[in-house]
C-alpha cells in the first residue's frame, strides 16, 4: 500500500488571513443590491450590443491592451503611454503594491477606507502606518502631511472615500503631493463619476502621483474587471514591468471602450442616482437617522441601537447593505448604496416600518 506523504508547506504569513469578504456575497443576482456600491442602473446597452457583436476569432486571440489603451487614452485626455489599462483596481492595487512597496517599507492610510490597500500593503510585508478620519468624518491633513515627512513608499487615499463618502478638494490635494518628496500618492478615483473632482491632469507634472479609475462604479461594468491607472509616463513604464501580458480579457476591454463612446449613458446613472440621494437624505433625516455627507453613489449612515433589526428585516425583503459597524466600533452603523428614486423609496418603506 502506497502511504500518504502529508507535507506541511506553510504558505508566506502574510497569506494566511486573506481579505476579509462580507459576507452574503453569494445569491445576490435579482436583489435590491445597495451593499457593494455597483451601478444599479445597469450599463449602457451599446456595451451590451458591441459585446453580441464580438467573433468567434475575436475570442480566439489573445488580448492586445495596448492596442485598447491607444484608442482610450484620448478619451481621458492622455497619451498611451500615460496609462495602463487593468483588471479592475485591484490589479491596479497589486501592481502598485509590487512595484513600489519594498520589504519593511512603511505605507500610510487613513482609515476606515477601502481595505484592498491594507491588503496588498500586508502581503508586500510593509508597515502600516494608520491614521484615522475623525467622529464627524474629517479627513485628517495635518497629522497626513507630518506622516508624509517620514517618507513611507506609498500613501493610498480614495477620493471620494469608502465608506465615509468625503471627498477631499483640490487644495488639500495639493498640499499631499508636495508634502509626498519621497511617497507615491495613489488617488483611487473609483467613485469620479459622482465626485467630479480629479487630480488626473496633474499626472504631467507630477512623478509622485498615480490616480486610479474603474468601470465597476459609474460604467456598470464590475463583472467585467477593468479600470485604469493614469500616472506619469516614467512611473508607467516602471508599472507596465510589473504588469503580466495579458492581464484584461477581450470582453472586457471591448466593453470598456464602448462604455466610453456613451458618456450620456454615465450621465444619466448619474443623475438618477443624485435624485435617489436626496430622496433617502429626506427620508432618512425625517425618521431621525444621521445620513453623513457623500461625493459618491453610497451613504455611510448611523441607525443606532435598531442597526440589526433594521438590516434582518430589509434582509428577509430582499433588500442589501453593508454593516460597518466593525470598521468605525460604532454599532449603527451601515453603508448603503443609492440607487435610483424608486429603490430608495422601497428601501425607506420597510425602514420606515421598523421605525
Ligand atoms: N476603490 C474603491 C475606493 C472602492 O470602493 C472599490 C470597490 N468597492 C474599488 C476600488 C474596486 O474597484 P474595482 O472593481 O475596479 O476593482
Amino acid at each position: 500500500m502506497r502511504r500518504v506523504v502529508r507535507h506541511t508547506v506553510m504558505p508566506r504569513r502574510a497569506l494566511m488571513e486573506g481579505y476579509d469578504r462580507p459576507s452574503m456575497l453569494e445569491n445576490r443576482a435579482g436583489k435590491l443590491r445597495l451593499d457593494m456600491n455597483e451601478n444599479l442602473p445597469g450599463c449602457s446597452p451599446k456595451v451590451r450590443a458591441a459585446l453580441r457583436r464580438l467573433s468567434a476569432e475575436a475570442l480566439s486571440m489573445y488580448p492586445e491592451k495596448e492596442t485598447a489603451a491607444a484608442r482610450l487614452a484620448p478619451q481621458f485626455g492622455v497619451q498611451a503611454g500615460e496609462m495602463l489599462v487593468v483588471g479592475g483596481i485591484d490589479e491596479a492595487l497589486r501592481l502598485i503594491s509590487d512595484a513600489y512597496i519594498e520589504r519593511g517599507r512603511s505605507v500610510l492610510l487613513v482609515e476606515p477606507t477601502f481595505p484592498m490597500y491594507r491588503f496588498y500593503a500586508e502581503q508586500r510585508d510593509a508597515r502600516i502606518h494608520t491614521l484615522r478620519y475623525d467622529e464627524e468624518m474629517g479627513f485628517p491633513l495635518g497629522e497626513v502631511l507630518r506622516a508624509l515627512k517620514r517618507q513611507p513608499a506609498v500613501f493610498f487615499l480614495a477620493n471620494p472615500n469608502n465608506p465615509t463618502g468625503n471627498l477631499l478638494d483640490a487644495r488639500g490635494l495639493e498640499k499631499i503631493l508636495n508634502a509626498a518628496t519621497h511617497t507615491l500618492v495613489v488617488v483611487d478615483e473609483a467613485y469620479f463619476e459622482f465626485s467630479g473632482v480629479t487630480v488626473l491632469p496633474l499626472i504631467r507634472r507630477r512623478r509622485n502621483l498615480a490616480v486610479t479609475r474603474t468601470f465597476s462604479k459609474a460604467a456598470g461594468l464590475a463583472g467585467l474587471r477593468v479600470g485604469c491607472i493614469f500616472a506619469h509616463r516614467d512611473v508607467a513604464a516602471i508599472l507596465k514591468r510589473a504588469q503580466a501580458p495579458f492581464p484584461v480579457g477581450t470582453v472586457a476591454l471591448v466593453a470598456a471602450e464602448a462604455a466610453l463612446k456613451d458618456p450620456a449613458f454615465v450621465r444619466r446613472a448619474v443623475r438618477e442616482i443624485r435624485q435617489g440621494r436626496v430622496i433617502l437624505d429626506r427620508g432618512l433625516s425625517r425618521l431621525g437617522v444621521r445620513v453623513f455627507p457623500s461625493a459618491a453613489n453610497f451613504v455611510l449612515v448611523d441607525f443606532g441601537v435598531r442597526r440589526l433589526a433594521i438590516t434582518a428585516a430589509l434582509e428577509r425583503r430582499g433588500i442589501l447593505v453593508r454593516d460597518q459597524a466593525s470598521s468605525f466600533k460604532r454599532p449603527g452603523f451601515v453603508r448603503i448604496t443609492i440607487g435610483t428614486a424608486k429603490q430608495m423609496r422601497r428601501f425607506l418603506s420597510v425602514v420606515e416600518t421598523i421605525l
